[in-house]
């Protein structure tokens, strides 16, 4: 029952209806060594090697919680505007599944580490809050692998690597209303998380995952419609691609006389199209309990209070910091600050530098663009803060103009050595010089006769003209300011 367009609703029928969303996004916290027990989470080992009883799920085997992974989970938490419970829970969720040999997750149920929290989105320049429902820990299961097309020849294989890797899931209230507001919290949040460090959040790797819930009711209905979830949503655009392919089958259906069914949807990359995968009949009953193996986890005051002292500016308050303080636009503060180590250089440069609002363009324009040509990260650039500093200091102090600035970049960028060792060294001091000048203008004036006959006739637009000739005639290096003074002079 595919056979896609036909069923989706066209964009009169969209506009009488609000999307309602919630997403849940499982993050794999940066840890060392696994949430129960002492086994690496380095990715890529052997299959089955990064393994011992504990996280194999052997009978016997005890869990020990892993500190630092608490930590990272409160940092996270924190850095969402939670708050983080005194005593929480870790309690069995029961299922079976062959990458799963204990029978069941160790997660957490009605007693979470953490919630009410919330995130600060933007859309079109629209800012919105979305609330942050729970943060919650858990461990990851292992990995199958599927091969081979016909039964004869097809096998599953069962990598426990990954088993017991730490987890946090973060729900989110169903505050958001579109597909680009989704895309933006997902974006928002990752941002925030790679900041305090707490994960890599690269999606490809899994680190990342997130579900959808979506359901749709007519503008003006105060109830909430019957939600799906969504899952299989491994990138950004996948996402926003799945929930608008969603809203539109939840409303032509709804429009035809139908009813939304709960139940879990497979996003299916190919098609762009999402299929049902199971109903709410079929759903697991997870059979809940307190985990017995496991005391309650208690966080105290101080050590909360320890790990927020610990935590480096988060990206809002960065991005309002540098609006105020270096005077910069809000596009480019929130560019700036996409990362830390962005941020960190841009603030390096803005503070040893006498103009940050040009700093900033030459971070974001020159250097970002030579850094993506070269497929380079900020933390490998060839030119340092200081190096950055001192072209934009060489601009306002006139030894350079802003032209001469752009010949010396890219030298900076491939030699690594600075503005002021390839200006001496290459002769490109700006000429300022009156003398020099006037040697050159005087040139350009005998040169020129007939335009200089028309700019004493009145014609005073040729003075651009003379002022390009001095220009052209010092290869640049003129600084235009005084030769338009001294041409003026001159020609008075
Ligand atoms: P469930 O009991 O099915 O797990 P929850 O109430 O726990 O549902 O919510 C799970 C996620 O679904 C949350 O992110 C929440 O914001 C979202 N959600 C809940 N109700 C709806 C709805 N009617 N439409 C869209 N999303 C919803
Ligand atoms: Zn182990
Ligand atoms: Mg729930």
């Amino acid at each position: 029952m595919s056979s896609s367009t036909l069923s989706l609703a066209p964009p009169e029928l969209l506009a009488k209806y609000e999307p309602v969303i919630g997403l849940e996004v499982h993050v794999q916290l940066a840890t060392r060594t696994k949430i129960f027990c002492g086994c690496p989470t380095s990715f890529g080992a052997p299959p089955n090697t990064n393994v011992c009883p504990t996280c194999l799920g052997l009978p016997g085997a005890l869990p020990v919680l892993n500190r630092r992974a608490v930590e990272m989970a409160i940092q996270a938490a924190l850095a969402l505007n939670c708050q983080i419970r005194e005593t929480s829970i870790f309690a069995r969720k029961n299922y079976f599944y062959p990458d799963l040999p204990k029978g069941y997750q160790i997660s957490q149920y009605d007693k979470p580490l953490a919630e009410h929290g919330y995130v600060d989105i933007s859309v079109d320049g629209v800012k919105k809050r979305i609330g942050i429902t729970r943060v919650h820990m858990e461990d990851d299961a292992g990995k199958s692998q599927h091969e081979g097309f016909r039964d004869s020849d097809r096998y599953t294989y069962v990598d426990l690597n990954r088993s017991g890797t730490p987890l946090i899931e973060i729900v989110s209230e169903p505050d958001i209303r579109s597909s680009e507001e989704a895309y933006a919290y997902l974006t928002e949040l990752k941002q925030v998380l790679q900041f305090v460090e707490v994960s890599t959040c690269d999606m490809e790797k899994g680190h990342l995952r997130c579900d959808a819930n979506v359901s749709v009711r007519l503008k003006g209905a105060s109830r909430f419609g019957t939600k799906t979830e969504v899952k299989n949503l491994n990138s950004f655009r996948f996402l926003k691609q799945a929930l608008d392919y969603e809203i539109s089958r939840q409303v032509a259906l709804i429009e035809s006389g139908g009813r939304v069914v709960q139940e879990t949807r497979l996003y299916n990359p190919d098609t762009g199209e999402t299929v049902g995968m199971r109903s709410k009949e079929e759903a697991h009953d997870y059979r809940y309990f307190p985990e017995p193996d496991l005391v309650p986890l208690r966080v105290s005051e101080a050590w909360k209070e320890r790990i927020r002292a610990s935590m480096p500016e988060l990206p809002s308050a960065l991005r309002a910091r540098f609006v105020e303080q270096y005077g910069l636009r809000e596009y480019d503060a929130q560019v700036l600050t996409l990362t830390r180590p962005l941020a960190e250089f841009y603030e390096k440069t803005a503070k040893a530098s006498k103009d940050p609002k040009a700093a900033a363009n030459w971070v974001m324009g020159d250097l970002l663009g030579a850094l993506k040509a070269e497929g380079k990260e900020i933390t490998e650039s060839p030119v340092s803060p200081e190096q950055m500093a001192e072209l934009v200091n060489l601009i306002v102090s006139g030894e350079i103009s802003g032209k001469l600035a752009k010949e010396i970049f890219p030298k900076m960028f491939s030699s690594g050595d600075s503005p002021r060792t390839i200006m001496e060294r290459e002769g490109l001091k700006q000429i300022s010089d009156t003398a020099a000048l006037e040697k050159i203008v005087d040139e350009v004036i005998a040169a020129n006769p007939k335009q200089v006959e028309q700019y004493r006739g009145g014609k005073t637009a040729v003075l651009g003209f003379l002022v390009g000739q001095v220009m052209k005639a010092s290869r640049g290096q003129a600084n235009p300011a005084a030769v338009n003074q001294l041409l003026k002079a001159k020609l008075s």
